[in-house]
């Protein structure tokens, strides 16, 4: 009875070095947000939201922010854990600053729980996480984060933090792009940085049903009466330190993911994924979408 009362529990870690657990799984929002689907898209969230996907993802880039304030409207912020990300070219200590404080606004919140820079670009690195730290110490960001870093980047931004800690590195991360398992998220498990996988479907390009990795996923789902998405969510979030943030314009795909926030592999399961979709030789370049 215990047991069983216990698989049905919300798979929460600590989100790095925070104290704050945070559920596994999240919602993604990049391409939501224009107007013709915005009912829909706030409906989507809020079902999100009420079955435990209450980590929120958002981009100044993606446009989603004011939808997302819509849809956050009647929930106590305690209960939420928003991300947003500066862009590059924003990425000067002053541009920052005015960049976090206009995502706020559109989300109508006072704080974001972690501010990232979305990826590198020219500004000079110590000048963005000096902004960042700025805002932290103004109280407009709980955590400062980075994303598309691979470990050259994370030692780089490390050394200029000196003690402040990044909180996450949110990274491409799926079934067939698993480049990150070769030895980003070891290091970033060794540094108490939390991976945030994004793109978890493949941006759309899941594995068909007629694919062997496909086959695979059936067979593994069918013996716990779920869906290949939920083996796939569950995979992608199987150990800490990593976490997945899937985009769902719909109520419906929402409800199927949050499905995914109870569901443990057992190590059957892990090695048959692991052996359809293996981790690449770790060279080249990190890959980003
Ligand atoms: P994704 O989550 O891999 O895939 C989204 C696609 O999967 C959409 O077409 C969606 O359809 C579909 N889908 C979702 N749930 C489904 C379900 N249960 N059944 C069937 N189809 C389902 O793609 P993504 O948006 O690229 O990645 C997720 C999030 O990661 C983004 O939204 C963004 O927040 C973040 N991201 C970050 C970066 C970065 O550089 N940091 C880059 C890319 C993405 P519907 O929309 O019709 O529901």
């Amino acid at each position: 009875m215990a047991s069983a009362r216990k698989k049905q529990e919300i798979i929460r870690r600590p989100f790095g070095p925070l104290t704050v657990e945070v559920p596994v799984i999240g919602q993604g929002t990049w391409m939501m947000g224009n107007a013709r689907d915005r009912k829909e898209e706030v409906e989507a969230l809020r079902a999100g939201i009420r079955l435990g996907m209450t980590h929120i993802d958002t981009a100044e880039l993606y446009g989603s922010e004011e939808m997302i304030a819509e849809a956050i409207r009647d929930v106590p912020r305690s209960e939420l854990f928003i991300v947003s990300k500066v862009l590059p070219q924003n990425a000067s200590h002053a541009g920052t600053i005015r960049a976090c404080e206009a995502s706020l606004r559109r989300l109508g919140t006072e704080y974001l729980d972690v501010y990232l820079l979305h990826w590198r670009g020219r500004h000079p690195l110590a000048e963005t996480l000096g902004a960042l730290e700025a805002l932290r110490q103004q109280g407009k960001i709980r955590a400062l984060g980075v994303s598309n870093f691979d470990v050259g980047d994370l030692e780089e931004a490390r050394g200029l933090l000196g003690g402040t800690p990044i909180a996450c590195n949110q990274v491409l991360y799926h079934l067939t792009e698993r480049f990150v398992d070769a030895e980003l998220v070891d290091y970033c498990a060794r540094h108490r940085i939390a991976v945030v996988g994004y793109s978890p479907f493949g941006h759309g390009r899941f594995p068909r049903p007629d694919s062997a990795g496909g086959r695979v996923l059936a067979a593994v789902a069918a013996r716990h009466s779920v869906t290949p998405r939920h083996v796939a969510l569950a995979f992608l979030v199987r150990e800490p330190p990593r976490f997945t943030i899937p985009k769902a314009a719909t109520a419906a795909h929402a409800r199927e993911n949050a499905a995914a926030l109870t569901l443990h592999l057992d190590e059957r399961d892990l090695t048959e994924i692991d052996a359809a979709f293996p981790v690449p030789r770790p060279t080249g370049a990190l890959p980003v979408i």
